[in-house]
């Protein structure tokens, strides 16, 4: 740290993105990227975007927008579209949340929550999972704090109902509830309906795992005018040009293929089924995900060993050190052919730690 990093920052914990070693080409199942590439669509409407790369992007993601609003079947000005899901979020921490108005969210969750709330000096709490890892809709009740839910939750998969939620936003009705739907295409139930009745719903959205752009950074938050007019105040004071030319294109691409990114989903759940099914005929406990991966773990080998295991035959997963989940890995569902790799190489690890 410098003499001149202000003090204001001085504790503060940055997040830690999935790593990316270059040493060997690995299967990467590590981020919940796609194992889809973009379509050709979408890389000629990028190319033709870079034809004007001299020219500011458009401010107000016009043509994106409309596209947004015709799929999502919400008003232009229900939107607003932002540099990966990590903006939106970010902007939502910094528009509704102070020392007055502390947030909540799970305490296993995306560890992006705290590092919103840390560097934006906003009090958070951080309420327990259940024992089976489930979020206690209960405990979000009543609360008279902002609250933030992954739904699906990440790292677990676990998803919670609509009827719950509508309990979280009913009893909350002096704050904003946010519902982080980074995984939702893969199996959950998209709170963007509800944003008509509740006016202190924000549902926030992504492009980077069910729509095969995540190196683009293209993300989104939908809910009533009023709080998108607050979410724009605070774009406009950070970063008007928050989504470049190219992106703007390569999303109205995608969303003009939208069933194409949708049955990919499909696949995907598919392979998760298959993936889930596996591993427990080899002991695995895997919680019963609705997201773009797995969280698993064995009697028999330590989610460190096997994490680090794994990394030395070429597959990278996702391990976190916190203590409640510290036996468990994070398995992102790749292709059929992955996936049957990672299986095997399972299968090995789990023969050699007999010995
Ligand atoms: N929310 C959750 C729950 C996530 O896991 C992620 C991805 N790490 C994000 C939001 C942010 O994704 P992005 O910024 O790529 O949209």
């Amino acid at each position: 740290m410098s003499r001149f990093f202000s003090s204001k920052y001085s504790a503060l914990e940055a997040y830690t993105p999935g790593e990316q070693p270059k040493d060997m080409k690995y299967i990467k199942l590590n981020t919940n990227e796609s194992p889809f590439r973009p379509t050709k669509k979408v890389l000629e409407a990028v190319k033709a975007a870079a034809e004007n790369l001299q020219l500011y992007s458009d401010p107000e993601v016009t043509p994106l927008v409309s596209k947004m609003a015709e799929i999502f079947g919400v008003r232009p000005t229900q939107l607003l579209m932002t540099n990966g899901s990590d903006e939106i979020l970010n902007f939502a921490f910094m528009a509704f949340c102070d020392s007055e108005t502390p947030v909540a969210f799970p305490e296993i969750s995306y560890g992006f929550y705290p590092v919103f709330a840390g560097l934006n000096s906003i009090p958070y709490e951080e309420i327990p999972l259940k024992e089976d890892f489930s979020v206690d809709y209960k405990d979000y009740c009543g609360l008279n704090k902002t609250v933030v839910i992954a739904n699906p939750n990440a790292p677990t998969g676990l998803c919670l109902s609509l009827s719950e939620i509508e309990e979280i936003l009913k009893s909350n009705p002096n704050n904003v509830v946010v519902i982080d739907e980074a995984y939702i295409d893969f199996g959950g139930e998209s709170a963007i309906g509800l944003i008509e009745k509740y006016k202190n719903l924000l549902v926030t959205g992504t492009f980077s795992k069910s729509r095969s752009l995540a190196g683009a950074r293209l993300g989104f938050g939908i809910a009533c005018e009023e709080l998108i007019e607050d979410l724009n105040t605070i774009k406009y004071s950070t970063n008007p040009y928050n989504i470049n030319s190219m992106t703007m294109a390569a999303g109205v691409a995608v969303l003009e293929e939208n069933e194409v990114y949708l049955n990919n989903c499909k696949v995907i759940a598919e392979t998760r089924t298959y993936t889930k099914e596996k591993l427990e005929e080899m002991g695995f406990f895997v919680l019963d995900s609705k997201a773009n991966f797995l969280f698993a773990q064995s009697d028999r080998i330590s989610g460190e060993k096997y994490y680090l295991s794994l990394k030395e035959k070429g597959v990278l997963v996702r391990h976190f050190k916190k203590e409640k989940i510290k036996n468990f890995v994070r398995i992102t569902i790749g292709t059929k052919e992955q996936m049957d790799v990672l299986l095997k190489t399972t299968q090995e690890i789990l023969k050699e730690n007999e010995k």
